[in-house]
């Protein structure tokens, strides 16, 4: 697993702001469940006071982070205004650096100019998908060319890259969405968000939902994707630092969301299946290589793993432990934690159980 530091991250959001239209999925109002619009760049002190009183001490770097609107779509005046709010604290030491996301369409060298002089370090790009047509479906208003030169034009001015990609939008399909990952594996950003898709209320998506010109993914079929997203990415080297929607308060109202592979654990779902995938696969391999004592082995097996991995290999609810009891009919199956295993690793040992 390809990991990046975690920097404390005191967030801002900024619903809707400098969108120049809606894309069908969002409804970023619903999303953040703020109502304001014009977020006030002096509300930015008491915000950042406040989110230092829980940092904890093993976090070094802090980062200001603004969210949930298009910030390079913003005026300049009031893109200056929020940076140098938060500018004054980089240079007081409290705060490393700052971040924010935008779409791929305003990353141009006009408004990177506009963010030059401030201490951002970071630029996370709504890439969506890299399929024309998902995006034309989806009504994201620009195309995958425009995240190709967005993501190019980021690097060689030196910011750090997030690239943010959906599954399951409107046109959307395994093997699109793979395309996608592939794409953007090729343009190297220093890390990757994988979102899924899901009806939100109020979004135009929702209409074609009820109307049943819109089906989203399952919650399985979901985290099948994603898995075999992730595991190109790690494969490449690209850190994934999110898989799902945050489980934050404003999704906890129940009619924010009205369809769709929304789980609050969906990354860890996510990384259960690639244990149980790496499990089964040791499991047969070294069952085939017992077959002499077939018999008497499969009764019993132990898989070893990092103690950090413990709840991933179980899955949630105990669902892998069942599913390799019932597939390779072992009565006494063991997890054992062992520190000298790598996390992304596990043994699987038929002498124990
Ligand atoms: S997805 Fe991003 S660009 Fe599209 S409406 Fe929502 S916030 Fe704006």
């Amino acid at each position: 697993m390809n990991m990046l530091p975690k920097p404390f991250i005191i967030p801002v959001f900024l619903p809707s702001a400098g969108c120049p239209h809606q894309c069908a999925f969002c409804n970023q109002r619903t999303i953040t469940n703020i109502k304001e619009k014009n977020f006030p760049p002096e509300k930015i002190p008491p915000m950042i006071d406040e989110y230092l009183a829980y940092k904890g001490k093993h976090r070094d770097m802090v980062q200001i982070a603004f969210y949930g609107g298009n910030f390079l779509g913003l005026e300049k005046n009031y893109i200056e205004s929020l940076l140098k709010e938060t500018e004054k604290y980089v240079e007081s030491g409290v705060i490393n650096s700052i971040r924010f996301s935008t779409r791929p369409d305003t990353i141009k060298n006009a408004q990177l100019d506009i963010i030059d002089k401030f201490s951002v370090k970071t630029v996370e790009v709504g890439v969506q998908s890299m399929n024309d047509s998902v995006l034309a479906l989806s009504q994201r208003g620009h195309t995958s060319f425009d995240t190709q030169k967005a993501l190019t034009l980021l690097k060689e001015r030196g910011y750090e890259t997030g690239a943010q990609i959906m599954v399951g939008l409107p046109g959307d399909n395994e093997k699109s969405a793979l395309l996608t990952s592939e794409r953007i594996v090729e343009l190297k950003p220093d890390f990757v968000r994988i979102y899924p898709t899901v009806v939100l209320a109020d979004s135009l998506l929702a209409r074609w939902y009820k109307n049943g010109t819109y089906s989203p993914l399952s919650l399985d079929d979901c985290v099948t994707l994603v898995k075999k997203i992730y595991l190109k990415f790690n494969k490449n080297s690209i850190p994934v630092i999110r898989m799902g929607l945050q489980a934050a308060d404003y999704l906890k109202e129940e009619m924010s969301i009205l369809a769709g592979p929304y789980h609050p654990s969906f990354g860890h779902m996510v990384f259960s299946e690639i244990f149980l995938d790496m499990a089964i696969s040791a499991l047969k391999t070294d069952f085939a290589l017992q077959s002499s004592s077939l018999d008497s082995s499969k009764n019993r097996a132990a898989i070893k793993v990092h103690p950090s991995c413990i709840s991933k290999v179980r899955g949630l609810k105990n669902k892998n432990i069942k599913i390799i009891k019932e597939k390779f009919q072992i009565n006494n199956l063991k997890i054992i934690p062992d520190s000298t295993i790598k996390p992304d690793g596990l043994m699987v040992d038929l002498n124990q159980g």
